[in-house]
Parts: C-alpha cells; sequence; structure tokens
C-alpha cells in the first residue's frame, strides 16, 4: 500500500488515533528496536514497520528460531495436534515487512546510552525500545522445583516448545490408573484459563486411552479463576470421576523422587505426572533493566496510553511482562492488542504526531474442553483517561453458555489469524 492510501485507509488512522489532515514528518532513519519475538513483541515489531509505512527501521532480537504458540500448545498436551501444527517462521516479518530478526538474547539494556547488549556480543542502538519478554517462572518460590525441573522430572510447560513434547511424553509413558495433577498459583499469572484447558486436554486423554486414571487440578486460588462455572460443568458431566478440582492448595515444596507435592496446609499429593506451575513474574529482561518496578519488582509499571515504562523513558512494555489493569487477563490476545496500541504511539512519538487519546483492546480467549468442543470469554477495554487505566466497556464481551463444536472452528480460525496477524 502506498504511504498517501495507508494514511487514509481507516484502519491505519484508527490505530494512530489521527485525522486525515497527518501529515509526515518521520525521521528518515529512526530505529526501532524489540525485544521478544511472542504475540507483543512480534506484533509490535510488524505494526511499527506497517504504521511508518516502513520508514522506521526495525530491530527484533529473539533466541528461537521458530514462533511456538502458546494457545493451542494445549492441544499438544492431550494429543489431538503437534508441535508443528502452532509453530510459525519468522521469515514472514522479514521477507513481508523488512522486520530485521536477530536471533540472540538480549543481554542487557543500557536506558542512557539506548543501547541493547546481545548475549553474541553485539550492541544496538535505540531511537524507542519496544520489550516484551514474557514471564519468568519463580522456581525459587517452590522449594525443589527448579533442579526438579532442571532434571526433566517435574515440567512446567508454560512456555510453549520442548517442553510441551516432553510433558506429552510423560502422560504417555504412564500407566493407565495413575494421576496427573496440575497446580495453578496466585492470580496473577500467564493465561487464567490456561492450567484448566490442561486438565480438560489432560482428561480426554485418559478418558479415550487409559481410563482409570485421574486428573487433579490444585489450585492456590480460592476457586477456578476463568469460566468457573463452564470448567466445573464440563469436569462434573463429562470428565466425572477423572477430574477433581482441590481449591486453596498453594504449593510449598515438591519431592520429584517421591513423586510428592506438598502444600501450605493441606496433606502431601502424590502423583505419577506432576505440572507444578510456580508464580510468574516479568520476564528477567525487564527486571536486570529496572523496569519491573510494581508489585515487589515483579510486574512493569507502564503508561497505559502508550506502553511506555514508568521506570524509564522511551522504552516500551508489553504483554505478560506489565502491571495489568483491572479485568485485563495476560493472554496472546491482549498482548497483540498491547503492540498495536503501543507500535501507534511509538510512531506518533517519532513522526512528532499526537497520540491517540483513547486506544482500545480487545481479549478473547477460547478453551478446548476436549478435541473439538470449546468455550470461550471476550472483552473489550478502553482507555479511561480520567483514570489513566483501561476499564473494560460495559455490555461488551461475554461468555459461552455452553461447550460447542462452532466455537471449535471459530478457535482454530482465530489462532490461525492472530498468528498471520503477529509474525505473518
Ligand atoms: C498453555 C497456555 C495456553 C494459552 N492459551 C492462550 C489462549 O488460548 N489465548 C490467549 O490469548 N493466550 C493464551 N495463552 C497466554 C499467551 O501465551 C501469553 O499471554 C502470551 O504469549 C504473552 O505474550 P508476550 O509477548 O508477553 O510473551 P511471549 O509470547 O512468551 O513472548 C516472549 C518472547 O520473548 C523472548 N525473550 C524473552 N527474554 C528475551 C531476551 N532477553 N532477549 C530476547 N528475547 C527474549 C522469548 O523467547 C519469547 O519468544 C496461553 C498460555 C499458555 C502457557
Amino acid at each position: 500500500m502506498k504511504r498517501r492510501s495507508f494514511l487514509h485507509s481507516s484502519a491505519a488512522l484508527g490505530l494512530l488515533g489521527l485525522g486525515a489532515c497527518a501529515t509526515t514528518s518521520l525521521p528518515s532513519r529512526a530505529q526501532v528496536v524489540v525485544i521478544g519475538g511472542g504475540y507483543g513483541g512480534a506484533t509490535a515489531a510488524k505494526y511499527v514497520r506497517l504504521l511508518s509505512d516502513h520508514k522506521i527501521d526495525v530491530v527484533l532480537i529473539e533466541p528461537n528460531a521458530a514462533f511456538v504458540s502458546c494457545p493451542m500448545s494445549n492441544l499438544v498436551v492431550g494429543g489431538s495436534k503437534q508441535l508443528a501444527d502452532i509453530t510459525t517462521p519468522y521469515a514472514g516479518l522479514a521477507r513481508n515487512h523488512g522486520v530485521r530478526v536477530v536471533q540472540d538474547l538480549a543481554r542487557s539494556v543500557d536506558p542512557q546510552r539506548k543501547t541493547v547488549t546481545l548475549a553474541g556480543g553485539a550492541t544496538i542502538g535505540y531511537d524507542k525500545l519496544i520489550v516484551s519478554p514474557g514471564v519468568d517462572l519463580q522456581f525459587d518460590a517452590v522449594e525443589g522445583l527448579g533442579a526438579a525441573n532442571t532434571s526433566g522430572q517435574i515440567l512446567q510447560a508454560w512456555k510453549a516448545g520442548p517442553e510441551t513434547v516432553a510433558l506429552r511424553r510423560q502422560l504417555e509413558a504412564m500407566p493407565d490408573g495413575g494421576v496427573y495433577a496440575i497446580t495453578v498459583p496466585e492470580q496473577p499469572y500467564r493465561c487464567p484459563p490456561g492450567p484448566y484447558e490442561r486438565a480438560c486436554q489432560v482428561a480426554w486423554y485418559f478418558k479415550n486411552a487409559k481410563p482409570r486414571s485421574k486428573v487433579l487440578v490444585l489450585d492456590a486460588n480460592p476457586d477456578v479463576t476463568s469460566k468457573g462455572a463452564l470448567f466445573k460443568k464440563v469436569w462434573a458431566e463429562q470428565y466425572r470421576g477423572i477430574v477433581e478440582f482441590r481449591p486453596q492448595h498453594k504449593v510449598l515444596a515438591v519431592d520429584a523422587r517421591a513423586g510428592l507435592i506438598k502444600f501450605e496446609v493441606h496433606d502431601d499429593v502424590k502423583a505419577q505426572v506432576l505440572n507444578v506451575l510456580p508464580p510468574m513474574r516479568a520476564g528477567s529482561i525487564a527486571l536486570q533493566t529496572g523496569l519491573a518496578n510494581l508489585v515487589n519488582n515483579r510486574w512493569c509499571g507502564v503508561d497505559y496510553q502508550t506502553f511506555e515504562s514508568t521506570a524509564a523513558k522511551d522504552i516500551h512494555v508489553l504483554g505478560d511482562s506489565i502491571q495489568i489493569a483491572p479485568a485485563m487477563p495476560k493472554s496472546g490476545h491482549m498482548a497483540n492488542s498491547h503492540a498495536k496500541v503501543a507500535a501507534a504511539a511509538v510512531v506518533a512519538r517519532l513522526a512528532g504526531w499526537p497520540v491517540n487519546p483513547n486506544p482500545m483492546l480487545t481479549n478473547t480467549c477460547y478453551s478446548y474442553v476436549d478435541n473439538t468442543n470449546v468455550i470461550h470469554v471476550a472483552s473489550v477495554h478502553e482507555y479511561v483517561a480520567a483514570e489513566k487505566t483501561f476499564k473494560t466497556v460495559a455490555g461488551s464481551g461475554g461468555l459461552s453458555s455452553a461447550p460447542n463444536q462452532t466455537e471449535g472452528i471459530y478457535a482454530w480460525n482465530w489462532a490461525q489469524n492472530i498468528w498471520a496477524d503477529s509474525v505473518g
């Protein structure tokens, strides 16, 4: 699309929050560096290129060779999809949009000099930096868990990739009559419905292949944190005698050799496959850079209108790493939405344009309760300038009334579309 027609397209103008009289004054060699090629970072990299009509140089730093989606990864655990089905190469970002993808890890950021140093040794300068490193799992919050993960005995599979396949192998190797236990940390954590969807996927596998086996959901929260009534109905009806839900189970320690999980106030639980999810916090590069300035240095504070860090100028933080606004889930759809608002703000600031005063975000989270039936929760969030935060729009969004196959089709199409939007 040519610049003139692009600037007059309603989508571009809407994202930028600009009127049709906007003029271009982009510096010819501005450079935006993006750390992390997940749902937030990959989308931001692409949209800075699109919204600047490819005038701003964008460098995306990501250690993995391809994008592997956490959404839909529970289907790999359940056995109805393979890792290849949820993997997209980064080549499209370079080929279609001219994003320079550097396969490396960002080791440090110097906010004063405005540089990023890579594990490989190179240093890259930026005019604006976008940081979307996802979450780090706090292994040190559960005694014995770090060592159990390193030895491969207790897995999380909360970052899709080799661990997702390894967890599937553990389930396949488990004898019929065994117990799979998944623990849920206190909120907030990555993907509120994710652990319950995984419980359904494992239950679906057991029902078909190992019917004497059990799924235990051991939750640190007082109740199911998302789509609660729907999940509980599925467990009571479709997976009766297979899934058991136990609230207020905060994990203290694990004993990998004995297959035990120890809790703050309840008896130990023994299981053959342990899937222990510890508390989470912003990705380590955000912590090292001093961006995680809230909740005991756990999450990154941002100005929600632009996603600029409240700790460092010219650095924008997105996705799971940020301190959430009310009712904002840590989801891939939300990270993709953050990215578009931040990309528009970055382009506007570099061009000297006004920043959109009323950004909006959307979210939809689908959960597969078996290989075809799905439930969803959706919401729309608007920036409320007077309160400097996002709030859900009254009457927006909603919840499925029951699992159904039509939403199974929507869910897989949602995935194809968001992968194309983020990395295509
Ligand atoms: C099992 C499961 C199911 C889920 N299902 C859904 C769903 O159905 N719908 C939904 O919307 N969301 C879902 N989610 C949540 C979703 O995956 C996350 O919310 C989303 O990935 C957040 O995007 P992000 O950009 O913050 O992090 P990520 O997508 O994790 O991206 C972070 C990237 O940063 C890179 N990185 C980290 N540190 C560095 C560094 N120092 N240098 C360079 N790169 C770095 C990582 O390699 C990674 O690629 C699910 C999550 C899980 C675990």
